[in-house]
């Protein structure tokens, strides 16, 4: 991702938000504030489409939603682009609309949007992973799109992608358009191609409870040392669960969804025995942080203590999860 470097220090950019107070007009390139070599800036598209061409005509651009992954990587020194193609601009992608029973969401849509009530109503464990998505400033700024693009093992909306089995809609130069499942670009089965951006995210509305959770290693807001995204499909008659932060990409425990979905009541209420609920965390966890193979002359490792606690963990929240979602 690093792109060569044209810039004098890594500090003379600004966040997007910054530089767009003072954008001098649609889609204008405007300049850094020292802009040491001519050439440099940024510029701010009003649409997908103008972004993708600006990406197109300046490959060693970086796309810029709010900034704050891209700062980060600035200011360490991992990243020192050339120039900046903000995308706050672009009205299309900062809502949301609905199609065949799916919400198309804008990449642009902010985690303190997503973690609104008339959001939290529609897709409610989204909502809860951009409630939880870091303090308020990172809220107000980050964006669905950095997260994904980002790819973060911690990113906390990941696991409740991979969990709804979204999609991306990816934007490519002409007006291209295609969709691939959000799990293949975090598996890198699937990659951007030079000039795309992820304009949309298709999510499944299934009317039915969804829970996530995040554990972290200390009080107040904090990166997750795991999670947990636990969505039921009833028409479907479906559980499906996605543990984050614990591996470079959301896990699904396939066996235990499966399992655990043929024990719930779907005619009744969904109901569980408890003990259930109890063994789907334990089944959770040890399909996540299994056990070592055993060695060629038959004996087993133990696990080191901190990846056990870890499992705990896992087992808790995913009991928990599903504990909440079928209350
Ligand atoms: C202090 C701090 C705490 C944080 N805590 C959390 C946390 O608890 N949970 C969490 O999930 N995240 C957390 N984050 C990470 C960050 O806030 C999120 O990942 C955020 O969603 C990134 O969005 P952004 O719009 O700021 O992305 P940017 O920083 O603008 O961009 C990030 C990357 O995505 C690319 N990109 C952005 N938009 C697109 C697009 N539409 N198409 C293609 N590429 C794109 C950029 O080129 C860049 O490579 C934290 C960050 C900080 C600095």
């Amino acid at each position: 991702m690093c792109q060569s470097c044209h810039v004098r220090t890594v500090s003379t950019y600004r966040t997007a938000a910054q530089v767009d107070q003072r954008g001098s007009g649609k889609g204008q390139p405007v300049l850094t504030t020292h802009a040491p070599q001519a050439g440099q800036g940024v510029t701010l598209p009003t649409t997908l489409d103008e972004a993708v061409a600006a990406l197109t005509a300046m490959p060693a651009a970086v796309p810029v939603a709010g900034g704050t992954d891209f700062m980060t990587a600035v200011n360490s020194g991992q990243l020192r682009p050339a120039a900046l193609v903000g995308l706050g601009r672009i009205s299309e992608i900062r809502g949301w609309q609905y199609q065949d029973g799916h919400a198309l969401l804008g990449a642009g849509l902010t985690h303190a949007r997503m973690g609104r009530p008339d959001f939290a109503a529609l897709i409610p464990a989204l909502a809860a992973a951009a409630r939880a998505a870091g303090p308020p400033h990172i809220r107000n700024a980050g964006t669905l799109g950095g997260n994904i693009a980002s790819a973060a093992p911690t990113g906390d909306a990941l696991p409740v992608l991979a969990a709804l089995e979204a999609t991306l809609i990816i934007a490519g130069p002409g007006g291209a358009r295609r969709e691939i499942p959000v799990s293949h670009l975090l598996a890198g089965v699937e990659m951007l191609r030079a000039g795309e951006l992820i304009g949309y995210v298709r999510v499944p509305l299934l009317h039915a409870p969804q829970v996530f959770l995040k554990a972290t290693g200390r009080t107040g807001p904090g990166r997750a040392v795991a999670s947990v995204a636990l969505v039921l499909d009833p028409a479907r008659r479906q559980v499906r669960c996605a543990v984050g932060a614990i591996a470079p990409m959301p896990l699904r425990p396939l066996d235990a969804e499966h399992w655990v979905a043929q024990l719930i009541d779907w005619d009744k209420g969904r109901v569980i025995v408890p003990e259930a609920v109890n063994a789907f965390g334990e089944y959770v966890a040890a399909a996540c942080i299994p056990d070592p193979a055993p060695a060629e002359d038959g004996t087993v490792q133990q696990l080191p203590p901190a990846v056990l606690h870890l499992r705990r963990t896992v087992a808790a929240l995913a009991r928990r999860a599903l504990g909440r979602a079928l209350s």
